[in-house]
């Protein structure tokens, strides 16, 4: 009885198993190819520092320039890159990339990269970190890593001696996406942040919710008090710059300011500013 219900079970799920299964063998191996033919590119958003009204900084945002599919977004290509351990390679790639660039702007901004939890585990993150900043001859300090609550919450010990190790070389550490995740408190308290990155989920409720206004004054006054910047992430109107600016954030990035641009749009975006 059981053998028949196994292959009814079997011969039900099969088909959509198997679609599944071969997308993501194929995307697999299509990064590995990708990878192989740098088919790869970095997208560049700045960030504006609201007691300038300037740019303080970029942040690397990966590209893959599919030769079928165009232009496919990391939301698409990113997962399966941490399943398959591909991200380690990539990440990479990314880092070296993205300081090789920013040693060349014309002016000595930050630049930011994002790192993925992948990336802490299997790896020597520091040790590439470092190769990247010395082949690139970038000074530490321009050096910004993103990461998310998904990197403390492997919780352990290694994870935050590389993450002050790389503090204690000048490199900046920003929580990415803060407030989507379950106990960002308690990682606040966990590890000493440069820089607390605003989930865009507040800043698209500025101007609908009142609360949403309360919860974003509530982190910059937090930030703060813990030595900490704020970067508003996703700012696309001027109602929502306002709010941003009177509660106190310290820098604001969303297509109000630019979309993500091309590598060469950035000298531009930095000469005569
Ligand atoms: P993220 O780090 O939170 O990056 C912000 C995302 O929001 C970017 O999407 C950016 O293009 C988008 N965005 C910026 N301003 C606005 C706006 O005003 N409105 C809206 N609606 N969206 C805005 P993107 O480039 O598709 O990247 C998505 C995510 O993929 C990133 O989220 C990041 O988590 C991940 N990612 C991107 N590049 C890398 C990378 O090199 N390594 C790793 N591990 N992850 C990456
Ligand atoms: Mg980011
Ligand atoms: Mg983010
Ligand atoms: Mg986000």
């Amino acid at each position: 009885r059981a053998k028949a219900e196994g292959r009814n079970v079997h011969r039900f799920f099969e088909p959509a198993m198997d679609v599944a299964v071969q997308t993501r063998r194929s995307v697999e191996l299509d990064l590995r190819v990708a990878l192989a033919e740098q088919q790869f590119a970095l997208a560049f958003q700045p960030f504006l520092d609201l007691s300038t009204n300037r740019i303080a900084g970029f942040e690397a945002l990966v590209r893959w320039h599919h030769t079928v599919r165009g232009v496919v977004s990391p939301a698409a290509f990113v997962p399966i890159a941490e399943e398959t351990g591909m991200i380690v390679p990539l990440g990479e790639w990314v880092l070296r990339r993205a300081c090789h660039e920013a040693a060349r702007w014309p002016q000595a901004v930050r630049v930011s990269v994002n790192l993925s939890p992948v990336q802490f585990r299997s790896g020597d993150i520091d040790a590439t970190v470092i190769a990247a900043l010395r082949e690139a001859k970038l000074d530490p300090r321009r050096l910004e890593l993103e990461i998310t609550e998904g990197v403390l919450l492997q919780d352990n010990a290694s994870t935050l001696a590389i993450l002050h190790r790389l503090k204690g070389l000048g490199v900046r550490i920003a929580m990415d996406d803060f407030g989507t995740g379950y106990s960002s408190l308690g990682y606040l308290r966990a590890f000493p942040f440069d820089k607390i990155k605003i989930d865009r989920a507040f800043v698209a409720d500025l101007s609908v919710r009142p609360d949403a206004l309360a919860i974003v004054r509530a982190v910059t006054t937090l930030a703060d008090s813990l030595g900490m910047t704020t970067t508003a992430e996703g700012v696309e109107t001027e109602e929502q710059l306002a709010h941003l600016r009177d509660a106190g954030c310290t820098e604001v990035q969303g297509y109000l300011v630019s979309r993500p641009v091309a590598v060469e749009a950035v000298a531009p975006m930095l000469v005569g500013r």
